[in-house]
């Protein structure tokens, strides 16, 4: 079963995924995470895909169907983490595999905005969490270092909700008249949120 998460920059996504996956068995594939891993590693790749990413605007199709397809492998149940992003990988996608669900967790822009401009991300375990609940950049769940991504500036930010706007909404169309689409309010306590998409799953 293929499961998409779509939602604003600031939603949640990562940090319900983390839940819902310790209670369903599902494998999960974030693109920004593998294409983070991929900047990680200094390749030449990895240098276009930060420069890319650091301007807020999408990575061209074909590299993240690659990189996609190399994560499919040996899967048979998975969540995408902000994969489609866009009616054109939408359509892509549905020529490799099938999307059985999406769960669109849905935040107003004023909170997105504010959850982004104070995030905090640990460079070991991926945790999120905030500026305004940990005043050092120690991780609380496995003490490595926390850091703010360089796409979280004001510019970076901007662009990103431009993109989902004029993007990732008429993807939500394209899944809505497949009759596949769940709306779940994610300007919510963390376990509601879960509990919420756990009910739909
Ligand atoms: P995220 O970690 O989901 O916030 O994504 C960070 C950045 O990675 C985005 O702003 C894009 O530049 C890139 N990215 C992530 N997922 C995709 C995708 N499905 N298609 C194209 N670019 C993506």
């Amino acid at each position: 079963m293929n499961i998409v998460f779509v939602g604003p920059q600031g939603a949640g996504k990562g940090a319900v995924i983390k839940e819902v996956v310790k209670i369903k068995p599902f494998d999960v594939i974030a693109t920004g995470e593998l294409f983070r891993k991929e900047i990680a590693t200094g390749s030449a790749l990895g240098k276009k895909l930060k420069a890319t990413m650091d301007k807020g605007i999408l990575v061209d199709l074909n590299t993240t169907l690659n990189v996609v397809k190399g994560a499919l492998k040996n899967k048979k149940n998975i969540i995408f983490d902000a994969f489609p992003r866009n009616v054109e990988q939408a359509e892509a996608f549905s020529k490799i595999s099938k999307v059985d669900k999406v769960i669109y967790l849905n935040l107003d822009k004023q909170t997105a905005y504010k959850r982004l401009t104070n995030r905090l991300t640990c460079a070991s375990c991926n945790y999120v969490t905030s500026k305004l609940v940990v005043k050092n950049d120690v991780c609380p769940v496995c003490g490595g270092k926390l850091f703010t991504r360089t796409d979280d500036t004001r510019e970076g930010i901007n662009k990103r909700f431009q993109e989902f706007e004029t993007r990732t909404l008429p993807m939500l169309e394209y899944y809505k008249a497949q009759g596949i689409v769940y709306e779940i309010d994610a300007n919510q306590p963390l376990e509601k949120v879960v509990s919420d998409v756990l009910k739909v799953l």
